[in-house]
């Protein structure tokens, strides 16, 4: 999970000696310059939020693409596919037996897998995965600034070829939402971006591509990042942390209505919708003098809100394997 900075509090040092004061997903981020009081609640509160079956079917669909590539490459055809869905389905459920509630009888669950089955053929349509070899899926990156932040987060697929030139790197997210209108296509956007600026930091190369794919509407978009784009981004981490800090300082975590509302599970704590949030947890509370000396920091540019992709819903860390996609509408 993604964690503010402890007051005085002991955070694990980072490898490399760096005391690490905070943790930033782009999910996280994301949520934040949509809307401080989300993440408020996401992170600072840690309200536990229901699972949907369009996360869980998000998961799901992740798992079964991850599966596929155990497959030697003329293997890995749609009916592969289609057969690891019910396996993934099993062992999630497994892990987390309360989702079997998700659905009121077998014909509800028959139809989410059939929902489950499409979004694979949208797959299909968009690639084909024999051609490919995957340098990893399920990435784990995590960078360490100087100040202290621990960036992190999940590629879901990392595609590697050795060029003349020297690494070229892919970068491949699978949304199973659909596809972002074109106001929103620069914030779907930053989540990659912020991929491809971890890896730079990494491994010292910059991504050739960045692309999206998005299951659902059978589309996909691309970006070739560059260092100017990665400082930008760099630029924009910084100042969403700062922002962060400051209203943990102040308290001062603004409800920021958007269209994101309709996908949000604290509308009824939400004092833009007549709710009253709880109080901050103790450690969380700022002290007296700090709200009265500082302003509140302008929401960061919210040019560039990230699209999450999965399913933070009901689970602490969104940007680990898990339950799935995230129903905000730039993301299904
Ligand atoms: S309902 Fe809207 S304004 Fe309120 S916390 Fe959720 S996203 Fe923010």
């Amino acid at each position: 999970m993604d964690q503010p900075p402890a007051p005085g509090g002991d955070a694990p040092p980072a490898a490399g000696g760096i005391r690490v004061v905070g943790s930033l997903s782009p999910s996280r981020a994301g949520d934040f310059m949509n809307c401080p009081l989300r993440y408020r609640f996401r992170v600072i509160d840690r309200l536990p939020e229901p699972p949907s079956s369009a996360a869980v079917r998000g998961t799901v669909v992740h798992t079964v693409l991850e599966r596929l590539f155990d497959h030697p490459p003329p293997g890995r055809t749609i009916a592969a596919a289609e057969a690891l869905l019910e396996p993934a389905w099993h062992d999630l459920l497994a892990r987390e037996p309360e989702l079997a509630t998700l659905f009121a009888d077998e014909a509800e669950r028959a139809a989410w897998l059939e929902s489950a089955r499409s979004l694979l053929t949208g797959y299909f349509s968009l690639e084909n995965p024999a051609g490919l070899t995957p340098a990893a899926r399920e990435l784990y990156v995590e960078h360490v600034l100087d100040s202290g932040v621990r960036l992190r987060g999940y590629i879901d697929r990392l595609d590697e070829a050795a060029t003349r030139d020297g690494p070229a790197l892919r970068v491949v997210d699978y949304k199973t939402g659909r596809s972002p209108g074109p106001a929103f296509e620069g914030q779907a956007l930053f989540q990659m971006k912020f991929y491809a600026y971890l890896l730079w930091r990494i491994r010292g190369v910059i991504p050739r591509e960045l692309r999206l794919y998005y299951l659902a509407d059978r589309t996909w978009i691309r970006v070739q990042p560059d260092e100017s784009d990665l400082r930008a981004t760099e630029r924009k981490i910084d100042a969403v942390w700062s922002a962060i800090s400051r209203a943990r300082r102040t308290g001062d975590w603004r409800a920021t209505p958007s269209k994101l509302c309709d996908w949000c599970d604290h509308k009824i704590r939400c004092p833009a919708f007549g709710g009253t949030p709880p109080p901050l947890p103790a450690a969380d509370r700022p002290a007296p003098q700090a709200t009265t000396v500082d302003r509140p920091e302008p929401k960061p540019a919210a040019s560039e809100p990230a699209v999450r992709r999965a399913a933070d819903a009901h689970q602490p860390d969104p940007d680990r394997p898990g339950t799935g996609p995230d129903p905000d509408p730039t993301d299904g």
